[in-house]
């Protein structure tokens, strides 16, 4: 039953499935590709990865204030912010299949294939070689990479490529109520500019002084081209966001920063610092002096999870020329009038969520004492964002048990999300809650109508203990 790491993101994709955390979205339709819908479980899982992220860049730090702008902007903050002429990715078509690759792609999975086969030198020089010609936009010599390394097409199995040529990831629509009137804008493929139009209105209404942030949730829209990687890359997805805005020349200083302070975020979730490292990019984007990625360790390989960008004056100054507004700052420490800079935190909540599943994902084997085999599945989500926190079970559906349990869900609830559950046996309960992640189960047993004790069962350790019940909600909290 134990996954090898090629199929445990299978393995974690059928779990995700079949305990409620991601569905294919309009699955009775056969789906749509890259786009998913969250279940019980998985929205909850969310929701809590939401409000970590939230509190942290909020509540604890006196200089950031959040918005909530909307997914629909006026068409020009796409041409102001570039994205028109340039948020485009290379790709490539096969001519006999009509499958449409990114030209990254391609290549990346040809050097995870020389890894497999223990040549990381030459993998690693060939992400070398491809990042320096898709810096420079060298097209010509990408696909010559292509054929000289007769990378083939998945369906057709041929090496029978088009040229590579730019596809622009912007979805469009049209708004107006009549065709003649209609105007093309577009669903905003990164939250970030719903801050940067904004930049004024806050700094005024908050009384903000530079150096301050604005962070966002939101949903984003790419039409990407996509590989099965489930919600690893979407074309409907969530930002979590944050740009930070500060005077010219600082921006080495306030990068740095913050970079630590988001790899000191992820580690504060329980995850390993092993299983996290930061890629510099070479390719910039177009508005970045630099940029380096937080990377971790997927089943997929290392992977991009989090974006750190040094976006300097580009944005603002961009839409400062575009609309004719002034979109400046007086600092009066040193008299000055300027267009800040800006340091961009930017990560996937889904992606987040994703991580959170292939770290907590456990296949466990072992010998009970009478010698046979016993197994489980477990999702070890750290236990502050674990969707359900406390599982309250009644021994048996009878003898008071039952409204002993309900008494104690009735107090536990107010203060976090608890399951009550009395069906089936006791084990094959605390394998379900194994399976949702939930850290912690109660049992109420007959034991507990004397004394007033429950069995506590960690879902770490699959230890017991008896505690009281007086004092559970407090004792619940110290374990979180
Ligand atoms: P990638 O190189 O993986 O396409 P990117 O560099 O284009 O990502 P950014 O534009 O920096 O990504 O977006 C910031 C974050 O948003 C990423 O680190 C990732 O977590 C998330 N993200 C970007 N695109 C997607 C997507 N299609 N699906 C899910 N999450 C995404």
């Amino acid at each position: 039953m134990v996954s090898n790491d090629q199929n445990k993101f299978q393995a974690i994709i059928s779990h995700a499935k079949e305990y409620g955390f991601v569905f294919q979205s309009s699955e009775i339709y056969d789906g749509l590709s890259a786009v998913y819908d969250y279940g019980p479980w998985g929205s909850e899982l969310k929701k809590n990865l939401r409000e970590s992220w939230w509190n942290e860049m909020t509540r604890m730090h006196d200089n950031i204030v959040g918005i909530d702008a909307a997914i629909f902007m006026h068409p020009t903050t796409w041409k102001a912010s570039g994205h028109v002429d340039n948020f485009s990715d290379p790709m490539i078509d096969n001519k006999d299949s009509k499958k449409r690759y990114r030209v990254d792609h391609l290549i990346e999975g040809f050097a995870d294939q020389l890894v497999k086969e223990g040549k990381e030198k030459e993998a690693e020089e060939l992400i070398s070689k491809m990042e320096a010609l898709l810096a420079s936009n060298d097209f010509a010599e990408l696909k010559k990479i292509i054929e000289t390394l007769n990378i083939k097409c998945i369906v057709s199995g041929t090496c029978n490529w088009t040229d590579v040529r730019q596809f622009n990831l912007m979805f469009s629509t049209q708004i107006g109520s009549v065709a003649e009137e209609a105007n093309e804008i577009y669903l905003r493929p990164e939250t970030a500019q719903g801050i940067f139009v904004n930049f004024l209105n806050v700094q005024k209404t908050a009384r903000m002084k530079i150096p301050f942030g604005i962070a966002q949730i939101g949903k984003a829209f790419r039409n990407e081209i996509v590989a099965r990687q489930f919600i690893f890359r979407m074309r409907e997805f969530e930002q979590m966001e944050m740009q930070f805005f500060i005077r010219p020349g600082t921006q080495k200083e306030w990068y740095e920063y913050w970079k630590a302070e988001r790899m000191k975020w992820h580690q504060s979730l329980g995850m390993p610092s092993s299983d996290y490292r930061f890629h510099d990019h070479v390719k910039l984007a177009h508005y970045a002096d630099a940029a380096v990625d937080i990377e971790y360790a997927f089943p997929i390989g290392w992977k991009e999870v989090e974006g750190i960008h040094s976006r300097t004056d580009f944005d603002l100054k961009s839409h400062q020329e575009y609309s004719g507004k002034k979109l400046q700052y007086f600092d009066n420490e040193i008299n000055q009038n300027y267009v800040p800079y800006v340091i961009e935190t930017s990560i996937g909540l889904d992606r987040m969520f994703l991580l959170i599943l292939c770290h907590a994902y456990q296949e466990e084997k072992w010998t009970k004492e009478d010698g046979s085999e016993d197994s489980r599945v477990v999702l070890k989500i750290p236990a502050k964002i674990a969707p359900i926190k406390l599982a309250i079970l009644p021994l048996l559906k009878k003898e008071g048990l039952p409204e002993i349990a309900r008494e104690i869900m009735a107090t536990c609830r107010h203060e976090f999300n608890c399951f009550y559950e009395e069906k089936d046996t006791i084990g094959k309960r605390y394998r379900r809650m194994d399976a949702l992640g939930t850290p912690f189960c109660i049992t109420v047993d007959h034991q507990t109508k004397d004394d007033q004790t429950v069995t506590i069962r960690y879902r770490d350790t699959m230890t017991q203990e008896r505690i009281p019940i007086k004092g559970l909600v407090e004792f619940i909290k110290s374990k979180m």
